[in-house]
């Protein structure tokens, strides 16, 4: 029997399978198709979740092809700036870029390699799944279009199966839609030798007539995406002679038509959807088929890698017996308001591009323009903290601060920091958390933290306890903090009654 049948090895199937392939987990991973997602999608990446791959050992790979987001700038058809976002210089406490620029089957390749070093995940590519029966009473059998006489028997089924979830069908999951509907055609080009970028700034350009998003991907590649007007949603968008009736007015001065090659397009209908529950009892669903959200803040992928870290430490703990199976109805409620913000914002970013009308367009203008150009811009937006499952002391549910030597330390598991080695718990306590790592700011043996970053965190508390995922659970004491993990993991629920 697998412990964790995994559909579909988009980025977000792959990192759930190759966090739980580290932890030595028996996996199954089946994929219908045999190659990667070859068509044009994400492109945008915060420093938590490029945290999160270096996890995966994907994030070196991903760097190579990168660059950090110079910024992001809403403008209107004659170019005046409607809000532009501008992210710090300086590398975010996670140790990475605050906003990256990435090229999506890059990272899905570097997530594959890592799990080909897991001997425990196999991965069937190029077979279907069919269908699920749940009816047993200590496992799921899972069809695959492969053997469908001999269904695979699994502990658990995660369905990371994309917007259409067949998982999430069977499991007579609902939806949740949240009535936004903008289809855009999407296409990538690569510049000719020695060409880097057409511009430095993403740009969202408001124009009425056709709105238009402009991202420099970098090293040599350029995403244009174009709204469709409303007689062009029966069209064929991607035809070679629509594409470059498009491309070309985008064009800057000296580039032609013959110093690019469109690479790969797509039609897609922006929307924002969310899963009425991600979990029937043994049968979870994550990423794209949790939900779904509009590109504007380029955090679909980025929430379902952060949906994947979250669970695949769960699900490893629940095997191993330290945990109950209570801790998995945590996943959505930690996970789902963080999203909900995340995708009302993408919607209302959406709402000041999305319009073909000129009238809402020159008001627009003339209200998001009214004020100073300097009073317009600002940083990335930020995300909310999660719910951590500890209670709610100082800096709960934000991502732990990078240290380079403790990431190496403690790749995947519970981190308890204190001040110094003699505040730090006896065996017996630090052994009430299976594989926690417990390290210290001070004296002998302490921690780099070149910044004072974890210091910063740990603030005036005793002991700052940290999850698997990095998202820290509490700050206080430390025989507390241990007590109220041990709580969560076995009810769900760290704070106590
Ligand atoms: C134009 C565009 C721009 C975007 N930009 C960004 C961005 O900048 N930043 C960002 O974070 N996100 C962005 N996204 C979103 C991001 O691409 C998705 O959120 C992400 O790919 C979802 O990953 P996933 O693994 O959940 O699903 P998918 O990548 O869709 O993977 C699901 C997999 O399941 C397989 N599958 C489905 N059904 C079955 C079955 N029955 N049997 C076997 N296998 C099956 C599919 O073949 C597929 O490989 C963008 C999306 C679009 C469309």
């Amino acid at each position: 029997m697998y412990d964790v049948t995994i559909v579909g090895y988009g980025p977000v199937g792959a990192m759930l399978a190759a966090l739980l392939g580290a932890k030595g987990r028996k996996v199954l991973v089946v994929e219908r198709d045999t190659s990667i997602y070859p068509l044009p999608r994400a492109v945008h990446m915060d420093h938590e979740v490029f945290r999160l791959i270096s996890l995966v050992n994907a994030d070196e790979a991903v760097m190579a092809i990168s660059r950090p987001t110079a910024s992001y700038d809403f403008e209107t058809a004659d170019g005046d700036l409607l809000m532009g976002f501008v992210p710090p210089l300086e590398l975010a406490p996670t140790g990475y870029p605050w906003s990256s620029i990435f090229h999506q089957p890059t990272l899905e390749k570097a997530i594959r390699a890592d799990v080909a070093r897991h001997p425990n995940v196999e991965v069937r590519l190029g077979v279907e799944f069919v269908s699920y029966d749940d009816s047993g009473s200590d496992g799921v059998r899972v069809t695959f279009s492969d053997d469908p006489q001999n269904p695979v028997e699994t502990k658990y089924l995660v369905g990371c199966d994309g917007g259409r979830s067949l998982v999430r069908r069977q499991a007579g999951i609902g939806m949740d839609d949240l009535d936004f509907n903008e289809p855009w055609v999407v296409v990538d080009v690569l510049l000719k030798e020695g060409m880097d970028v057409l511009h430095k700034a993403s740009r969202q350009i408001c124009d009425p007539q056709r709105p238009v998003t402009s991202i420099p991907i970098g090293h040599g590649r350029h995403r244009w995406e174009f709204m469709l007007l409303h007689d062009e949603v029966d069209q064929d968008m991607t035809a070679p002679e629509k594409l470059e009736s498009l491309i070309a007015p985008q064009l800057p001065d000296g580039v032609t038509m013959a110093d690019i090659e469109v690479e790969r397009s797509a039609v897609y209908t922006f929307h924002g959807v969310f899963a009425e529950r991600w979990r029937d009892g043994r049968v979870l669903i994550a990423g794209d088929a949790a939900h779904q959200m509009p590109p504007f803040m380029g955090q679909g992928l980025c929430s379902g890698v952060r949906d994947a870290a979250n669970l695949a430490w769960k699900l490893d703990a629940i095997l191993s017996g330290h945990a109950s199976d209570a801790l998995l109805d945590t996943v959505q409620p930690e996970r789902e308001p963080q999203i909900r913000f995340i995708t009302e914002t993408a919607i209302g970013m959406g709402q000041v591009v999305c319009t073909h009308d000129p009238e809402i367009a020159r008001a627009r203008d003339a209200e998001m323009c009214a004020g100073p150009r300097e009073d317009r811009i600002s940083g990335m937006p930020g995300l909310p903290p999660v719910e951590s499952g500890g209670a709610e002391t100082l800096n709960a549910g934000l991502p732990l601060a990078k240290d380079p030597g403790l990431d190496a330390a403690a790749v995947y598991q519970p981190i308890l920091i204190v001040r110094s080695k003699e505040d730090a718990p006896d065996d017996a306590g630090a052994s009430k958390v299976p594989g926690l790592h417990v390290a210290w700011l001070e004296g002998e043996g302490a921690l780099h933290d070149p910044d004072g970053l974890l210091a910063e965190q740990l603030a005036d508390a005793d002991a700052l306890l940290a999850r698997p995922d990095k998202i820290i659970f509490g700050t206080g004491k430390a025989n507390e903090l241990l007590a109220s993990y041990v709580r969560y993991l076995e009810t769900g629920n760290g704070v106590a009654a």
